[in-house]
């Protein structure tokens, strides 16, 4: 959570960690500005750290610094920069954590499993970058053919700009930044301004692992003189986003002519057949509604359950989430730390109170504190409502019965968003149904929609996105073009 304001003395330390004071990088050097940004903590408010903010002169200089460009990364080089990050990680992962956890309200457990995530990405990003990308095509293969083969090979692009939200703060960016180091494409990172401090600490983690400064700028500033300006500017040859579905429209509206990904909202039901275990069906959608505060793009939006086991279900499940303590995010006993501000879980707190409104019963939870929303099970929830039509990036449970397959299909595909989704069952034949039929870029069986490894492919239809796929090996290759060369063989 941040707000603006103009400079100041540096505040005391607090007893949780040190204020981190500290500014947006343009290549390796920090600004000084006198527009400061406070970082404030969701759950107590208190003075997390502040960001000198960048301007129109720095995101300039950031696209000449990139287009000018350094030393050229080999392969090898690109695998012991991201390597050595993977290893300047693991020893800073409790400093990471407390951060994420600070100025984002997750629960500190939530944001050491993120550090592990990002390992991840790095060691896939590592051993990626050593790959040989290239293909070849014999052209001898058909009767209008001859004597050639053809070639591929992959080139860097020369700039990506890579936006990033707040829910993840650092595995979102890191999601950006690795895969285009591992072709050796530079890039502007426009992070979020509700959780900048994590995203400047690990530009200063790739700049201690070797990273050419060319290859990264990291600025925050007003949407009019960095976000929207690059976005536009044609020396960009890529625009990543990641981020809600109205910016993501909004960008592809003046992007203008060059590649762009959308990695949009989501709205995943966990679909819970009449066949499953119910164990796992209530432990998955537990876990599934309420970690990361229930704020990942592919947290279970909507429980739809067989009308057979939905009573027996309901009773097991908010028994389940009465164990998802929330409160103090530092707190290592917290499950569930706060949503990012205030007013988001004002929001949430609205769309409750609007299916209640509409005849939907609050069976669990429904108490928000400051930004602090209880894990909260709704009952009866109408299929129109906006907490199961919208996206309520929060901890709520919404519960929606389903009558036969055709019935769930159809609930499911009911919404305008396409990311994921988990089916519960133990018949195949149920399973291949969904995998066919619904309308998203993933169906998990038995487990929840938001399951992958970093390097699978990953990513939305519809309004969750463009159907370009993220995921550490489809983002390298979004980051590079295909050069095709041709010799006679
Ligand atoms: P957001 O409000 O869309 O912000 C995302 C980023 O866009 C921020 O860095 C923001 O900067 C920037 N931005 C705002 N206006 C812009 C503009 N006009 N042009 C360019 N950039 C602009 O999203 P959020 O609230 O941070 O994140 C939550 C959303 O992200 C949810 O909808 C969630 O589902 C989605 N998400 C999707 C995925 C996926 O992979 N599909 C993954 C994670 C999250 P400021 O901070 O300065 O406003």
């Amino acid at each position: 959570m941040s707000e603006i304001t103009e400079k100041q003395n540096p505040p005391a330390n607090n007893n949780i960690m040190d204020i981190i004071n500290t500014g947006c990088y343009v290549a390796g050097n920090k600004i000084e500005s006198e527009k400061i940004l406070e970082v404030r903590s969701p759950y107590d408010n208190r003075l997390v750290g502040t960001v000198a903010l960048a301007n129109a002169t720095h995101a300039e200089q950031a696209i000449e610094t990139a287009l000018k460009g350094g030393q050229k990364l080999t392969r090898y080089d690109r695998f012991s920069i991201l390597d050595k990050a993977r290893q300047l990680l693991i020893e800073r992962r409790d400093e990471f954590a407390k951060i994420i956890s600070a100025e984002s309200g997750l629960a500190i457990r939530e944001a050491i499993y993120e550090t592990g995530r990002v390992h991840d990405v790095l060691m896939f990003a590592a051993m990626e970058s050593l790959k040989d990308d290239g293909q070849i095509f014999s052209c001898d293969i058909s009767p209008q053919g001859k004597a050639r083969k053809i070639f591929t090979t992959r080139e860097s692009l020369s700039l990506a700009l890579c936006i990033t939200p707040f829910n993840h703060p650092l595995n979102q960016v890191a999601h950006k930044i690795a895969p285009a180091i591992a072709v050796g494409t530079p890039v502007i990172l426009k992070p979020s301004e509700k959780t900048p401090l994590t995203a400047i600490k690990f530009t200063e983690l790739l700049y201690d692992a070797g990273l050419p400064h060319y290859m990264l700028s990291t600025l925050l500033g007003p949407t009019n003189e960095i976000a929207e300006p690059l976005v536009k500017d044609p020396r960009v040859e890529i625009v990543s986003f990641t981020g809600s579905v109205a910016v993501g429209k909004r960008i592809s509206s003046v992007v203008g002519y060059k590649k762009v990904i959308l990695e949009l909202g989501g709205n995943d039901p966990i679909i819970i057949l009449e066949d499953a275990d119910m164990d796992m069906a209530v432990h998955l959608a537990a876990e599934g509604s309420y970690r990361n505060s229930g704020q990942r793009c592919t947290a279970v939006k909507r429980i739809l359950v067989h009308e057979k086991i939905i009573e027996a279900f309901t009773a097991k499940f908010v028994q389940k989430s009465k164990s998802y303590i929330c409160g103090d995010p530092s707190d290592a006993a917290t499950v569930v730390g706060t949503v990012i501000d205030e007013a988001s879980a004002i929001y949430l707190e609205t769309v409750v109170n609007k299916a209640v409104e509409q005849g939907a019963k609050i069976l669990l939870g429904g108490k928000r504190t400051g930004a602090l929303m209880e894990p909260t099970v709704i009952g009866n929830v109408p299929r129109n409502a906006d907490m199961v039509m919208k996206e309520s990036f929060g901890p709520l449970a919404p519960i929606l019965g389903f009558k036969d397959i055709d019935d769930a299909i159809a609930l499911s595909n009911s919404t305008v968003y396409g990311l994921s989704s988990g089916i519960i069952t133990n018949n195949m034949q149920h399973a291949i149904r969904f995998i066919k039929e619904l309308k998203v870029g993933t169906v998990n069986i038995n487990e929840v929609p938001g399951y992958r490894i970093e390097s699978s492919p990953f990513g939305g239809i519809k309004d969750s996105g463009l159907g370009v796929k993220e995921g550490v090996i489809e983002a390298m290759k979004c980051f590079t073009f295909v050069k095709t060369f041709s010799m006679p063989w």
